[in-house]
This record gives C-alpha cells, structure tokens and sequence, in this order.
C-alpha cells in the first residue's frame, strides 16, 4: 500500500534526554489508516502528530472496543535505528483485533509504514545509555453510534515517544502483591489480549497495592484463585531449584514477546524450562523450603523486572537475599545487548530500520 505523507510545518523542541521518564513526550509525526466496509483498510499516511477529533457518540468511548501494541526502537553503536521482533507484535495487534471483531490489517503494511515514519522521526530516537523510542499501535472503533455491536468503521494509528533508562538508577527490585480479592481475567474472555479494558480491570488492584507499598499486583486465575497467571503488565517467571517456571498461555494470559524471548534463551542456554500452572502455595512452599531461587517480571518497558518481595494474604516473603539475582541478570543483559546491537542476534530478532 502506497503510505502518503504530509509533513509538519514546524517541528517541536526535543526534551532533555536525561529527564525523558515514560509517555510524556511525543514526535512531530503519526501514522493514521482507516477502515470501512467499502474500502477495507486504507489511506495510510504519515501526517502531523496532533489531536483526534471525535463525535461523543464515537463507539470506542462507550464500549472499548479497541487494541494495541507496545514495541520499541533502538539506537545502536553505529547511530543506527532497529526494532526488536516487531512482526511479534504486528501479529499480535491481529490476533487481538480478531478477538475483538475488528478487522485485521496487513503486517507488512503495518512494518512498511512504522520503518517509514521512524525514518520521518529518526532524530527523535534517544542516544542515552538506556534510552529508547517506544512505539504504540492502537486501533479504535469510530462508528458514531451507541447500539452495541462491532463497529463498522475504525481509525489505526500510531505514535511515538522517546522513553528514559527504565533502571537510571541501577536494576532494582520491586515488591509485589497477591490480590485475593480482585480478578484481571478468565478464560474465554478477553486476557489474551492487549486491550484497554485488562488495564482498567486492573486499576483498583494497583491503587490498593500501591497504597500498601507495592509496585505491582501478582494476578491468580480468576476461575479458582489458586494459580499464578501475570504481573501488572508483565509475564512471571520464578525459578526454583534449577527449574525456569512461567504460567503456560492458558487462554487468559497475555503472550509476551519479552516472555517468548526469555524463554528462547532459557532453551538455547540448555535449562531446564517449564510452561506449566504454577500455584501460589507451590511459591510459598519452595520459599519455605528454601527452593525459591528468583522471581522476575518479562515485559517491553523493563525487560526485566526483578522480584525482591512478595506479600500473599498476611505472609510476606523475601525473594534470595532481596535482592537482584543472577538469571534476572543475566536475562536483561543478554536482551538489552540484542536490543542496542551490542551483542550476536542468534534468533534473527533485530529488524534494521
Ligand atoms: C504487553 C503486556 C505484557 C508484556 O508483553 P511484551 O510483549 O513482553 O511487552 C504482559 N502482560 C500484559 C497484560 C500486557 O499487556
């Protein structure tokens, strides 16, 4: 497909690498494509970054049918731009998409026209050590119409915005909180997929955590509250023994890309690798019996979130010593080295732009 383009008139003042932080900022420029029933998917265009304007009837506003991605760019030594396995995530927005009755649109598309826009914004992409552009495609249902039903016409677009080091103050451990009382998900339902309403499911959870001084909610499976399922917007991962454990992609799990890798590395490493239900009294038993080595999150933000403590109901368990172990490590820094082109990419996962 033919990608228009129509350039700002003038463009923004880049921010202070140093004091980016996450979601803030945003480039001169944005990908737009549309949907009708006559049409398909079509015009996609690069045009100035800047507001939607919508009739309050619009059915997105009123029934969330909508997804997204969250991927990201990164400079590499030789000033370079590339993307980490970025058809994951073009093949997820589809997957997404059908789980949502929206309907999907061409991957190739969809990296020509990021590749494209990147090169428009490539002066956007930060250099700071840990820096990185992240990238967000979102499809929204536009119909102005209040019946529920699918919509029958819908908007993709696309922004970016450069992001600061997840860890500028070193790789630190979080503190993680076990709801009983709130469910993110089931099976069957919409867990598989990166979709506005998981997030807001998830707010009181992390409100209350929060308040308790936790980073993150650790969710259980929302049928038996028995089983480990996710964290916040990230996979688990808990190694016991010299066993690598992540919940198997159950239906109400969302696939991570991060998750995905960890777990090709944690192969290709020769460990011992299980995607199987994990439940929260196997965590505590190996904790008392003094198995549990690590816990980490998977996720494109931080890679790798390690767990320094873990509270369930009036137990609170330190993970190690607290602090940061050496698979956590190894796996964020064997990642990020792909990522920035630091290191050999085995798996063919760096997409040049
Ligand atoms: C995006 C997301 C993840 C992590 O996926 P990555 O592809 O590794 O970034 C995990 N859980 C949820 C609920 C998510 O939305």
């Amino acid at each position: 497909m033919n990608i228009t383009i129509n350039k700002a008139q003038s463009l923004k003042q880049k921010p202070d690498e140093s004091k980016l932080g996450f979601g803030i900022h945003f480039t001169d420029h944005m990908l737009n494509m549309d949907y009708n029933l006559d049409s398909g998917w079509h015009n996609p265009r690069i045009e100035p970054y800047g507001p939607i304007a919508m009739d309050p009837s619009t059915m997105v506003l009123h029934y969330g049918q909508a997804v997204f991605e969250g991927l990201k760019g990164y400079r590499n030594a030789d000033g370079g731009i590339q993307l980490f396995r970025p058809q994951a995530n073009f093949k997820r927005i589809n997957r997404s998409c059908r789980a949502l009755c929206i309907p999907e649109m061409d991957e190739a598309t969809l990296l020509d026209s990021l590749k494209e826009l990147l090169r428009i914004e490539k002066d956007w992409v930060p250099s700071a050590p840990g820096t990185s552009l992240y990238i967000r495609p979102t499809v929204i249902s536009t119909d102005p119409f209040l019946g529920v039903r699918a919509s029958h016409t819908y908007r993709y677009f696309l922004i970016l915005c450069p992001v600061g080091a997840y860890y500028a103050e070193g790789f630190n451990p979080i503190k993680i909180l076990v709801t009983r009382e709130h469910v993110r998900a089931v099976r069957g339902g919409l867990g598989e997929s990166k979709t506005p309403g998981n997030y807001a499911a998830s707010l009181l959870a992390g409100e209350m955590a929060h308040k308790e001084g936790y980073a993150q909610v650790l969710w259980l499976d929302g049928v038996e509250q028995k089983y480990v399922e996710e964290v916040g917007s990230m996979n688990i991962f808990f190694v016991i023994d010299d066993e690598l454990i992540t919940p198997m992609l159950n239906g109400s799990i969302l696939p991570g890309v991060t998750r995905d890798s960890v777990l090709a590395l944690a192969r290709s490493w020769k460990m011992k690798v299980s995607e199987r239900r994990i439940s929260i009294d196997e965590v505590m038993g190996a904790h008392a019996s003094g198995h549990l080595k690590e816990i980490f999150g998977s996720g494109t933000a931080a890679v790798i979130s390690p767990v320094g403590e873990l509270k369930y109901g009036d137990k609170v368990i330190k993970v190690g010593d607290g602090g940061v172990g050496p698979l956590s490590r190894k796996f964020f820094d064997t990642i990020s080295a792909i990522q920035y082109g630091r290191a050999q990419d085995p798996f063919g996962w760096v997409e040049p732009v």
